[in-house]
């Protein structure tokens, strides 16, 4: 099975446009909600803290397909 990956570059993404609430869908040319998902830390303990919201990823649904649409807050 083959992992998909992305690479982008520091400079590259610095010239991108900051992501706002919605985003013009790449696939269906629709506009979409800008959702987010959780995060959590492994501690010393190894436990993990609570999940909090996490604005790192950015992502649409667009029918039964989901995707990625921003960056640490800057579109992709
Ligand atoms: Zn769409």
């Amino acid at each position: 099975m083959n992992t998909p990956f992305i690479a982008i570059s520091n400079e590259e993404l610095a010239q991108n446009k900051t992501v706002g609430t919605h985003v013009i869908c790449k696939n269906c040319g629709h506009k979409h909600e800008v959702k987010y998902g959780t995060s959590r830390t492994l501690k010393d303990d190894g436990t993990y803290t609570e999940s909090v919201k996490s604005e790192m990823l950015g992502y649409v649904k667009c029918g039964k397909k989901t995707f990625l649409v921003s960056f640490a807050g800057k579109e992709i």
